[in-house]
């Protein structure tokens, strides 16, 4: 029996993937303990993870934390190393009793990488977004106003690395921290088919395809008219107007839509809503995504993947930098039309449902995810890595 150490951001995006693989461990008798945030507890513990909390460890929170951390990487990387320093004393301690095989962590929650470092345990990566190196970076142009925020912010990660290296972390520059080398053990939820420049990245990467939870196959009831499904994610999703604007392209169409708009907004307030929506706070995307004729959605890297796994073509609104790299992915393999204006959301929605070349394509690519191993394949990468 092996024991193996999570952790991750408190981000759904990032901790969905991990779940399965988690799963998949503990029902094999391996020991496994996840640090994480109270959002995910009961999530991580149905799974079978022993949960410790780290929500003590987290800075205070600006009221646009959401908005920062996506866009704003010097304040991932102050939120990253503020969090490693407030929870190092417990975390050495905890692990230095536990003695864990090996430390998988997410490729954006540098602290798991630094404690593995820090106590010589084996580190394994596991990336929720596209497979991030040298060459994939290149697709992912920052915005203006991201390129800005990281300039303006480099005296502000000099000294979160000084800080760092202080404490014992052999950490000499901001790529150290970021950076995900060919020596690195990886696994990537994609496929190698749907990452972009996949031959520059070594075996020891493993493309394992999405983690999904296993849904029992449905009894569809026959559809009258297609279903259109859309979601901005659970992170920059407090978008009043778009979804207002989405109203007023769609609601008089012979559709039905299903609209995802976060916790942060009511429902009620769309009101009046028409017969042929509905709107909700958080839905089951996968059981929507199973039967959606077309998704619009922001291209974060889950939902861009669930949609090709259930070969759901694409209305493509990217938000940020991470956003667009997917959807300049997802136009380049034609698997979805990029929303060039917001007023021509109706177009754009109708032209996917017109040209079933798309569809064709995003069920073609989701063939290659299913052959990829999942969950199971991602579990073997850990246990493979184990001391
Ligand atoms: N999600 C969901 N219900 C919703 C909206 C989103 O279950 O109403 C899930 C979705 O299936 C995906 C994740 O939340 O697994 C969103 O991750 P993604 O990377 O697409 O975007 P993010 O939220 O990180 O921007």
């Amino acid at each position: 029996m092996s024991k193996i150490v999570f952790f991750c951001i408190p981000a759904w995006g990032h901790t969905n993937p991990t779940v399965e693989v988690v799963r998949r461990l503990t029902s094999r008798g391996h020991q496994v303990r996840y640090y994480s945030f109270a959002p995910f507890r009961e999530k991580l513990e149905e799974a079978g993870a022993e949960v410790v909390l780290c929500d003590g460890a987290l800075p205070p929170a600006p009221p646009d934390l959401d908005r920062k951390v996506g866009k704003d990487f010097t304040a991932l990387v102050k939120m990253v190393t503020d969090t490693t320093l407030a929870l190092e004393e417990k975390v050495c301690r905890e692990l230095e009793a536990f003695r864990p095989d090996v430390i998988v962590s997410d490729s954006v929650c540098f602290w798991g990488k630094l404690f593995a470092g820090k106590l010589g345990v084996p580190y394994v990566c596991s990336t929720t977004t596209f497979a991030f190196n040298q060459y994939s970076a290149q697709r992912m142009k920052p915005t203006k106003g991201e390129m800005i925020r990281s300039l303006l912010g480099m005296p502000r990660v000099g000294r979160c690395m000084a800080l760092l290296r202080r404490d014992g972390y052999p950490v000499h520059n901001l790529l150290d921290l970021i950076q995900n080398d060919n020596e690195t053990d990886t696994i990537v939820y994609t496929s190698r088919a749907f990452q972009p420049v996949a031959e520059t990245f070594s075996d020891r990467y493993v493309f394992v395809g999405p983690s999904l939870p296993v849904r029992k196959s449905e009894e569809q009831p026959a559809k009258t008219r297609p279903l259109v499904y859309i979601s901005l994610g659970t992170v920059m999703n407090q978008q009043a107007d778009f979804y207002r604007t989405c109203i007023s392209a769609l609601g008089k169409e012979p559709l039905d839509v299903v609209m995802s708009v976060g916790e942060g907004i009511d429902p009620a307030s769309f009101a009046p809503i028409p017969e042929n929506f509905q709107i909700e706070r958080r839905v089951n995307q996968l059981e929507i995504l199973s039967k959606a004729d077309v998704f619009l959605t922001h291209c974060g890297m889950n939902s861009a993947n669930e949609a090709i796994w259930y070969g759901v073509p694409t209305v493509l609104n990217p938000q940020q930098s991470e956003e667009a790299a997917v959807a300049d992915r997802m136009e380049e393999l034609g698997l979805g039309l990029r929303l060039k204006d917001r007023s021509n959301i109706r177009e754009a929605v109708f032209q996917v449902l017109a040209n079933s070349e798309y569809r064709e394509r995003t069920r073609r690519m989701g063939e290659t995810f299913r052959a990829a191993g999942g969950a199971e394949r991602a579990a073997e990468k850990i246990l493979a890595c184990c001391l």
